[in-house]
């Protein structure tokens, strides 16, 4: 119970400090079952917004935590519809939350840039993030570093979860993107239930239990 509330005081927080364009939204959050660290989906107006951060992430310092939603918060911030990720974690550093993107990519396993869509499009690593911030804002990430007693290591285990899920209902379709990879389904009033499968090289993805497509892993 708690945690839930400790989600939405977070990510209300984080909207009144730095997305004021989302300010007027009705932003949802909880924690649940995902195929990713976290899904987020909203309406083209960004009227509503939900996300759903992964059990898996109940687990992560808050800081991680800060760095995940600031990430999420920035898709639908950006208002277009050709999303990136590497766009999304860019915005989310100008907003000023590299720190915690940094602190994040370590919880996520993600040292160095991980390369989707064949070199198209990628999340930004520990250290690229890093490279990006200011004198205030170094200071501040080796201060949580200490603070969590994190010791960024390129041997970091990638983890074998997708970063993030982004689910956008239009006018006549819904369109999902996982690490890149776009699938448009029929319009969905709810948000569907995507889950990924992996196969060898191949990962299907699966929509309230209907297969609607599949991507190849070996690029990345
Ligand atoms: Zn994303």
């Amino acid at each position: 119970m708690s945690e839930k509330i400790e989600l939405s005081e977070l990510v209300h927080r984080l909207v009144e400090i730095a997305y004021p364009e989302l300010i007027q939204s009705n932003i949802k959050i909880q924690w649940g079952r995902t195929s990713s660290f976290a899904t987020i989906s909203w309406s083209q107006d960004t009227k509503d917004i939900r996300i759903r951060c992964s059990n898996e992430t109940r687990h992560w310092h808050e800081a991680a935590l800060t760095g995940l939603l600031a990430h999420e918060l920035s898709h639908p911030a950006q208002c277009i519809t050709n999303q990136s990720e590497r766009g999304t974690d860019l915005d989310a550093v100008e907003r000023g939350f590299g720190p915690y993107l940094g602190v994040e990519r370590l919880f996520a396993g993600k040292y160095e840039d991980h390369i989707i869509r064949r070199g198209k499009d990628r999340y930004l690593g520990y250290r690229s993030i890093r490279n990006l911030l200011n004198e205030n804002e170094m200071t501040h990430l080796n201060a949580l570093l200490t603070q969590l007693k994190l010791v960024p290591s390129m041997k970091t285990k990638r983890q074998n979860v997708h970063h993030d899920t982004v689910i956008i209902h239009s006018a006549n379709r819904t369109t999902i993107q996982i690490e890149g990879h776009k699938f448009e389904i029929a319009l969905r009033k709810e948000v569907p239930e995507v889950r990924t499968v992996v196969k060898e090289n191949t990962t299907f993805v699966i929509v309230d239990g209907e297969e609607v497509g599949f991507f190849n892993n070996s690029n990345d």
